[in-house]
Formats: structure tokens, sequence, C-alpha cells
């Protein structure tokens, strides 16, 4: 057994620098399809893409998490400009940091794409670390950078009113954020989840011939993630729509809905009940 002296010091040179590197590293970078790059920071995820022209980047996620972004960049396109980063939405925590990442990729002033509803709650935001969009657009947009084209669709809310959804056809990726997620339930009670217009987007986003998904959160997924997405919350508001039709109050819905074929999903045990209560209140107010 170590003791005292010796497991302070062992304590102060293993066990210490151990920990620092684990919450250092607590990120990666993995090649999804070619020139196609996930980037997890700790819980979130975005993307980027290598073109002919230049690096396009997706969510910067915060001021912090940008810089790590930019240098992973720099690793996996040496000596490749930052030409452009496009918001997912106007969360906070999806597209905060994007003067950080030019700054750490030795770049200003590039093209900043969203969705042209994002930009009211970005200026109301008032965060320089925010800057507000260049390029926007309504309902979809089609860029060709340099030969390879990158595609933006809106199908109208589904979580914020501003959630895009970009599709790189020549790998058949698609970046999907907080509206959707692999085999997991939403987070707590939905905020800013809008229904029922969200499954008329889910409906058209599975015209995009896609085939892999990376989500904002969790790993990826397929076009399959997508259609149990749609089944879950289908299901969802048929039992909240049932609750509420045979009088249960929200507490009494939250207690008694369970969709127990979902109870292997991520989450499931955290958030499912809070899931019913988000899901009650938006039917209960329509
Ligand atoms: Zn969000």
């Amino acid at each position: 057994m170590i003791r005292g002296k010796f497991s302070g010091i062992l304590y102060l040179f293993i066990f210490v620098p151990l920990c620092i590197y684990a919450q250092e590293a607590d990120f990666e970078t993995t090649e999804i399809a070619k020139g196609v790059y996930k980037f997890r920071w700790q819980g979130h995820n975005t993307m980027f893409v290598i073109t002919p022209k230049g690096i396009v980047a997706f969510d910067p996620i915060s001021a912090d998490a940008s810089k790590t972004f930019g240098n992973e960049m720099k690793k996996k396109a040496p000596g490749l400009p930052l030409i452009a980063i496009a918001y997912s939405h106007s969360d906070a925590d999806h597209a905060t940091g994007a003067n950080a990442l030019m700054e750490s990729m030795g770049v200003s002033n590039i093209e900043i794409i969203a969705h042209e509803n994002a930009v009211p709650h970005i200026i109301k935001s008032a965060d320089p670390a925010l800057p507000p969009p260049t390029t926007t657009f309504s309902d979809r947009l089609s860029i060709n950078f340099g030969g390879r084209i990158i595609e933006f669709y809106y199908f109208g809310p589904t979580h914020t009113d501003n959630l895009i959804i970009p599709f790189i056809p020549d790998a058949g990726v698609i970046f999907a954020v907080d509206f959707v997620n692999h085999d997991r339930v939403g987070y707590r009670e939905l905020p800013s989840f809008v229904f029922p217009e969200w499954f008329n987007a889910v409906n058209e986003l599975l015209q995009i011939p896609f085939d892999t998904v990376i989500f904002g959160h969790g790993g990826n997924g397929d076009r399959g993630s997508i259609q149990r997405q749609y089944m879950y919350y289908n299901d969802l508001k048929t039992s909240v729509t049932n609750a509420i039709s045979e009088g249960k109050s929200e507490d009494e819905a939250a207690a008694s809905i369970q969709l127990k074929e979902y109870s292997h999903w991520g989450q499931y045990e955290e958030w499912f009940s809070l899931n019913v209560r988000g899901m009650y209140r938006q039917i209960s107010t329509k």
C-alpha cells in the first residue's frame, strides 16, 4: 500500500496532470467523409468542410471551443484559409465564437451564413462574440465553393424559427442540430421546439438524399435515426393528446405516460417526463 508523503507525491505528479490532460483533451476531430470533419467539443458537435476555395466552418460553439476548433482545422488542412462560417441557428451555445475562430485562423470579415430569421435574435443578444451574418436566405441556398457545393435548407420552424440544415451533396452528409438526435429523447422540456411545424420540416428533410447525419449533440446517425425521431415525437404527441382529452393535468400526464419502447434511448431516465411536460404545454396552449 502506498502511504503518506509518497502517495501525495504520486498524486501531484501522476493524478493531477492526468486530470488536467483529460479536461484539456475533451474534444475530438473525426473525418466523416472525404474532406468533411466533425469536431466535438465536450457535449457539442460542429463540423468543417474542405473545399477547393478554402475551409467552410459551421457553429463555432463558444469563444473557448472555437480556438481549439481553429487549431484542429489548421492541423487537418494546413495552409488553407477559412473562407466562411455558417450558424445552424441563433442559440448562443452553438453560434457564439465566430470572432475568436476567425482570429485563430488569421482572417477577418469573412462570409457568415445564417437564416434570415436569425438576424433579429442575434442583434437582440448584442454579444460581440456572436457577430450577425453577412449572407442570409429564406428557403434554400446553394453555394459553390470553387467546385464543392454546399446546400442550406430551411423547412420552417423546428427548434427556434431559424434552424437551417446544411447538406454536402458529394458526401451525402447533413448537419442537424438540436431538433433531432440519434436515438435520444429531446432536451428537457423541449425549449424552442415548434410543434406541429416540426413534423412537416422533418418530412421535408427526408426528401434530401443524405446518408449520414452529424448531430449537434451525441453520436452520428443515418436516415433511420431521423425516421425514429419522427416516430418518437409523433408517439409523444399522440400520448399527450390522449391524456389531455382524458382530462389529465400536466402532472398526471408526466406521471402516467412512459413510452417504454424508447426507454433504452439516451437521456430517457433524465428527460423523458420533461419531454411530456414540454409537449403538454405546447399542445394545451394551441
Ligand atoms: Zn438550440
